[in-house]
């Protein structure tokens, strides 16, 4: 037992095992792992109970932008709680509050003159689209028709796990067993060129996907208060990277069928593809953009949705209210932590040393893109992935799901002795570092990934 513990590493485990559920595990199998017990972090690195250092492959699931006890986050935290933890934004306000929601505005696209918070990215969703709702509803009263209730979202989409955002959401194996508890959306297939909805090769495709996303928006648009995307990268969906052009055509189309466009931003905002905003790339400017994870720098929960005066007055009008909130709406701790975060992330100029970074991850990775069974290299911003394929004799067999996931256990677990803590997303591995990671440590969490690729699958067969 070291010094700062009451309990050993076995003692956690099983008294993990013993009473707690643990989210998107399967806990029969949980069970019988043996899972890393984190107990300190430093900059990129992990250490667990063990003494084990891991690097953390995925930011601890995409949140961590900074590193892990970066000096100017920890300052801001002691500096908060020295005054105050916490007290309610119902009825009263606070400096950190004020000035983070002018750094906001301030950094996110024309247009958007109100922060609304919140504590996670899935209810921030949620207030968008009440929002979206409360604003739609006031237009169609003044014109007598009745207000349209449903959402346009795309096939594979990912906007949380709370009831509202899992009827946005369309990943078959996170909410299909919920179908009966939501109102569905109105979706059409994701611009997931591997999976070509069209069944185009590449050098054929001419956005058809994106005519197609058009033609149904047109076709529903009475019905529909909104357009969610998650633009330019669907994350949860399986790090779907967009062809150019597919969202600034899907915003469009929104805008001149009068429908309200979201742009759900809780994974790609902060930098994560390169800009601040995915939105900027193609020029699009939401009506109500969400955002959350990266931006505490990984620390703590807090969200935000981000909207037009063109709703805030809507909404003001009418119902006045919004029936919304949360105990701990923009907590002080967090919105101080995020305020540390966002300085950090504009001084250190952490988007320019991008493109760098994945330039490293494409030369450790160059050997994998002959490997037979590795397909669809992809990158966007500091996001780098590929599928794993089961060879084609296989792949038609009851046995090539079990091959698939034995491999991505297999992986997963190697990396992590090795020194790199990852999570495969079905068939897909994956690498998103912190920004603030070295070229070097970037390319260590790279190189690891690769060599475990080739230790785990099957040689390629010599021709
Ligand atoms: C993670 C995520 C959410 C949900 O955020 P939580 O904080 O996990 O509730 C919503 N949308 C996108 C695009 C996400 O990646």
């Amino acid at each position: 037992m070291s010094l700062h513990h009451s309990m050993t590493r076995e003692d956690v485990v099983a008294s993990d095992r013993e009473h707690l559920w643990h989210p998107f595990a399967d806990m029969g199998r949980w069970e019988r792992e043996d899972p890393p017990v984190i107990e300190s972090g430093e900059g990129v690195w992990l250490t667990d109970m063990s003494g084990h250092r891991m690097l953390d492959g995925t930011a601890s699931l995409w949140v961590n932008l900074l590193g892990h006890r970066r000096p100017e986050l920890d300052r801001a935290l002691r500096h908060q709680s020295g005054l105050i933890a916490h007290s309610t934004f119902l009825g009263s306000t606070h400096e950190g509050a004020v000035l983070l929601g002018e750094k906001l505005l301030s950094l996110s696209p024309p247009g958007l003159t109100r922060v609304f918070y919140s504590d996670n990215g899935s209810t921030a969703v949620e207030i968008a689209m009440k929002l979206a709702f409360l604003a739609t509803r006031v237009r169609a009263k003044k014109q007598g028709d009745p207000p349209p209730s449903r959402f346009f979202s795309l096939d594979k989409g990912y906007h949380g796990d709370t009831l509202g955002a899992v009827g946005a959401g369309a990943i078959d194996r996170f909410h299909a067993l919920f179908g009966p508890l939501v109102r569905p959306s109105v979706t059409t297939a994701a611009p997931d060129c591997a999976q070509c909805p069209l069944g185009l090769v590449r050098p054929d495709c001419d956005l058809a996907c994106a005519e197609l996303a058009v033609s149904r928006i047109r076709d529903y648009r009475d019905e529909l208060v909104a357009v969610i995307v998650e633009p330019l990268l669907q994350a949860a969906g399986g790090m779907i990277v967009w062809p150019k052009g597919f969202l600034s055509r899907i915003a469009e189309a929104a805008r001149s069928e009068g429908l309200l466009l979201i742009a759900d931003e809780v994974a790609t905002g902060f930098g994560r593809t390169g800009t601040l905003f995915a939105c900027e790339q193609e020029g699009v400017i939401p009506d109500l953009l969400v955002v959350g994870k990266a931006l505490t720098g990984g620390y703590l929960p807090l969200a935000a949705t981000l909207c037009t005066e063109a709703i805030y007055e809507a909404v003001r009008e009418d119902p006045g209210t919004f029936y919304h909130g949360h105990s701990y709406t923009a907590n002080p701790l967090a919105c101080r932590v995020a305020l540390a975060t966002l300085e950090v992330l504009e001084r250190e100029d952490l988007l320019s040393t991008i493109p760098e970074k994945r330039r490293r991850i494409e030369e450790e990775w160059r050997p994998l893109f002959a490997h037979p069974f590795v397909g669809n290299v992809r990158m966007i911003g500091l996001v780098a992935a590929f599928d794993l394929c089961p060879p084609p004799s296989t792949s038609s067999a009851p046995g090539s799901m079990v091959t698939l996931s034995e491999w991505t256990r297999q992986i997963g677990e190697m990396a992590r002795k090795r020194g790199l803590l990852i999570r495969p997303l079905g068939p897909t591995l994956y690498l998103i570092p912190p920004l603030s990671a070295t070229v070097e440590e970037v390319g260590l969490m790279a190189r690891i990934l690769c060599e475990t690729v080739k230790a785990v699958l099957p040689a390629p067969s010599s021709p």
